[in-house]
């Protein structure tokens, strides 16, 4: 079987829900399909969220009314009529809920993490009904699924982490017998809930790591996300005029590429691939024909000239610096540094050192203030906002010595805050001013990817 997600804007309007159909119904394997919120809903349920928060119960109940009178538009897709009452009864009935919510919330002016979850969860439970009855209208027996029963969760609201056996046991006991049945499970990505069945969700994006989770626990022989884009592009679309894509990565340059900023691929999902091997592919459900790009455990060619797989950038982040006021790499400095930022749950992304201090990037600022007082009670600290990441990504880099120094060279004349080579020394990373971003990827695109720059630097090689 296959797991096929499809992303908010490949579910963002009925002409996108005709194309989820279509793919769908070609599709001869069994297949369990997870559906994000249609696109801009999610970020519109958090502004919903803050206007109760606010206390702005009309602002919030009219946010609310928007998103109602958007979904009921999608229903125009089934055509049976009965069908699409009982769809159109079932949307009704979420965004009574969701008012009813919001209404109350705003009354007492407080959203806490664990109510902006209920309020955010229901743009996939609102998605993935009308997915389901758009499948059965064409014909394809299919069941929606709520994945609160189904994905269980721990209770950090905002950013829950997955109980992979609480989960693939739920996937044996309510997908797998739906699969034998030869009907079309359709389950909303993100969401999640407690054992306690309290709503909570996965974090931004988080669509692509529900569908990689379903996958592992369904031992599925692909996990697709399909996506407004042809695949895993040389670079963001957003930041390089014309990115390539890549037609083939491994699971580690993959991973490193969606830390690091590839949004295509939401950072964890990956790791539940890996432990058995399922390949995962992203494609373009705007263009179900082109191949995409196939991610799996090992990729060829990782020798030869060739530069690295892609680049990525990570902007708008902190750089702090924590220099030891011992004048010495003190025993214990390390622990102590990283223990803080464990204690406010921040998590590091660069990390280099000299012999008497750290540098660090984090991008997650909720808890600078603290984390510069804590480490204040040892070490010199400053700290600079508006920098980036850019990295370049590639098994390549592991066994061509020389291409670091060409990454870097592309480089040449910006002023770099950090330089650091990743233990799997698959890429190799800077940190520069945020306002450079933009001109360091652009060079290294040119140099690495594009076919202006490629012959120079052939020619570069050949004479060096
Ligand atoms: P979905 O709604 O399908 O989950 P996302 O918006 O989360 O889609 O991710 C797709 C977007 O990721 C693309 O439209 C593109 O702008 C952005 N992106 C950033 N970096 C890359 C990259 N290296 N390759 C492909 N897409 C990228
Ligand atoms: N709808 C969620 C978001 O916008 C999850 C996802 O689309 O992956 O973040
Ligand atoms: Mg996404």
């Amino acid at each position: 079987m296959i797991v096929m997600k499809f992303g908010g804007t490949s579910v963002k309007d009925v002409e996108a829900v005709g194309r989820v159909v279509q793919v769908v119904g070609r599709e001869r394997r069994p297949r369990l399909v997870v559906v994000s919120a249609l696109s801009g809903v999610t970020d519109a349920l958090l502004e919903a969220a803050r206007l109760a928060e606010q206390g702005d119960g009309a602002a919030a109940r009219q946010a609310v009314k928007a998103l109602h009178r958007r979904h009921e538009e999608m229903t125009v897709l089934v055509r049976a009529t009965e069908r699409r009452a009982s769809l159109l009864a079932a949307i009704d009935a979420l965004f009574a809920e969701l008012e009813g919510i919001v209404r109350a919330l705003a009354v007492v002016e407080e959203v806490s993490p664990r109510s902006k979850d209920a309020i955010v969860a229901f743009g996939e439970l609102a998605s993935c009904r009308i997915v389901a009855a758009a499948l059965e209208d064409a014909g394809l027996a299919s069941r929606w699924l709520d994945a609160r029963a189904l994905l269980v969760t721990d209770a950090q609201h905002g950013a829950a982490l997955p109980d992979r056996k609480a989960t693939d046991e739920r996937l044996r006991s309510l997908v797998r017998p739906l699969l034998a049945d030869g009907l079309v499970p359709v389950v909303g990505g993100f969401v999640g809930a407690t054992p306690a069945r309290l709503t909570t969700t996965l974090g931004r994006g988080g669509s692509d790591f529900s569908a990689a989770l379903f996958g592992a626990g369904l031992a599925a022989d692909e996990i697709q996300i399909w996506t407004d884009v042809d695949g895993m592009l040389t670079a963001d679309p957003r930041v390089v005029a014309a990115p390539r894509v890549v037609p083939q990565l491994s699971f580690d340059e993959a991973s490193e590429l969606a830390y690091f900023g590839a949004k295509v691929l939401h950072p964890a999902t990956i790791l539940p691939a890996v432990g058995l091997g399922i390949p995962v592919r992203i494609l373009n459900s705007q263009r179900p024909e082109a191949p995409g790009t196939l991610i799996t455990r090992t990729v060829e060619g990782g020798d030869g000239d060739g530069g690295p797989a892609a680049i990525a950038c990570k902007r708008g982040l902190i750089r702090i610096d924590i220099a030891s006021t011992r004048m010495l790499m003190a025993y214990g400095f390390l622990r102590r540094v990283f223990e803080v930022f464990e204690r406010f749950r921040t998590s590091v992304d660069v990390v280099t050192t000299s012999e008497v201090s750290v540098s660090v990037t984090i991008d997650d600022r909720r808890s600078l203030e603290g984390i510069v007082a804590e480490l204040r009670a040892f070490a010199d600290v400053s700290h600079e906002d508006g920098m980036a990441i850019v990295c370049a990504v590639g098994e390549r880099l592991r066994t061509d010595s020389r291409l670091a120094t060409r990454v870097l060279s592309a480089l040449e004349g910006l002023p770099l805050a950090m330089v650091s080579q990743g233990g799997s020394r698959k890429n190799i990373t800077v940190v520069l001013r945020d306002a450079d971003a933009p001109a360091a990827m652009e060079r290294l695109h040119r140099r690495f990817f594009e076919d202006e720059g490629a012959p120079s630097e052939r020619a570069a090689l050949a004479t060096a």
